[in-house]
């Protein structure tokens, strides 16, 4: 096991520059997870960590090693791709083995290995099956198994639940989480799914742009994002965010509505709420609804105020339709408030 430390890391294609000083501690044992929308750069520093992508500046260490002039064999990390990369020609056992014949490691040592991590991962039974004979989620577990075997230092996953239906991401989810919570190591994992991320990482570094614009504990990042960006990309459905300005009685929207606030900054220019920090409530603001989607579980409103489009999750069944009205309020501690420049404001900052 290791901590693994990236410093002001830059990388260049000519002169695009696609990461644009990057720096992240990730702890012994730690789950990162990098994650931001597509072409923010999350897998060029995954590979530049990996050593598959070369660094244009900064630092990387892996352990006490600076790895940058390091290939990617003597890093002490394996990899789990998206594509999975299993050999057809090999049985599970020997796509799980082959890094460790390469190493020349004796036969009864790689059967010993493939064999505890063909049990950590339950496929003890399919041994002996080649890729093409089987699913997706076990092929996936395959891949993780030839990374297991090798007892790396440090994990790095990218995307690698990609590929697979919901519900066996959902399980696939659960099983990686728990695998980490087994084995502990550090691990690093790229992907743009902001629930994959939510779920099992202990820390998430939100990127976007070559760059690292919030990072800290899945909750941190909901309950107090930095921007209108992080609030909007953690968290689903997404944050309202509703433009005005703020009154003595409360937040003017743009359409003249005023919305309750507990705090009242001068400078905000946007009022953020979580779709399931609305509440039913008959004193509340009236709504218009324009959809309603029974889960079961909860209901989905789309709902107007004015010509503001609102999102809310309510835990109740609703026995109203389209075109209906309702009355919300929302939860006065979870609002958040941004200024102009889509700063989120906290007591203190404020003026
Ligand atoms: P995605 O989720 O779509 O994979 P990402 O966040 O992982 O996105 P990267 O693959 O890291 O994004 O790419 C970051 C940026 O660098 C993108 O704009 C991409 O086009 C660019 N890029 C990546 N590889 C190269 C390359 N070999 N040459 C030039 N540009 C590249």
């Amino acid at each position: 096991m290791a901590n693994v430390s990236v410093s002001n890391a830059r990388k260049n294609y000519g002169a695009f520059k696609a990461i644009k000083g990057v720096s992240v501690d990730i702890g012994d044992g730690e789950f990162v997870i990098l994650v931001g929308p597509s072409g923010c750069g999350k897998s060029t520093l995954l590979r530049m960590i990996a050593g598959l992508e070369g660094i244009t500046d900064g630092e990387i260490r892996i352990g006490k090693h600076v790895v940058n002039e390091l290939a990617p064999k003597d890093r002490d990390i394996a990899m789990v791709f998206q594509n999975y990369a299993l050999y057809p020609h090999m049985t599970v056992a020997q796509n799980m083995g082959f890094s460790l014949r390469l190493k020349r490691m004796p036969k009864t040592d790689i059967a010993a290995r493939v064999d505890r991590a063909a049990r950590i991962l339950g496929l003890e039974s399919l041994l002996e099956r080649y890729p093409k004979q089987l699913s997706g989620g076990q092929r996936q577990r395959v891949a993780m198994g030839r990374a297991i075997v090798r007892d790396p230092a440090v994990f790095l996953f990218d995307e690698p639940l990609s590929n697979l239906d919901a519900k066996l991401r959902v399980q696939m989810r659960s099983e990686i989480k728990e695998l980490h919570q087994r084995l502990k190591t550090t691990t690093i994992y790229v992907t743009h799914d902001q629930i994959e991320a939510m779920t099992m990482a202990d820390k998430i570094v939100v990127m976007r742009d070559g760059r690292i614009e919030q990072s800290g504990s899945p909750l941190d990042l909901y309950d107090r994002p930095k921007n209108l960006f992080v609030a909007g990309f953690i968290g689903s459905p997404a944050m309202n965010f509703i433009k005005g300005h703020m009154t003595p009685d409360g937040f003017r929207t743009e359409h003249g509505a005023v919305l309750p606030a507990g705090f009242k900054p001068a400078n905000a220019d946007i009022y953020g709420i979580r779709p399931e920090h609305l509440l039913l409530d008959p004193e509340g603001i009236e709504v218009d609804i324009v959809v309603l989607e029974p889960t079961g579980s909860e209901t989905f409103v789309i709902a107007r105020l004015g010509e503001q489009t609102l999102s809310c999750v309510f835990r109740e069944r609703i026995s109203l339709n389209p075109g209906d009205t309702l009355r919300v309020s929302p939860i006065t501690s979870a609002i958040h408030l941004f200024d102009e420049k889509g700063d989120r404001i906290v007591p203190g900052n404020s003026h």
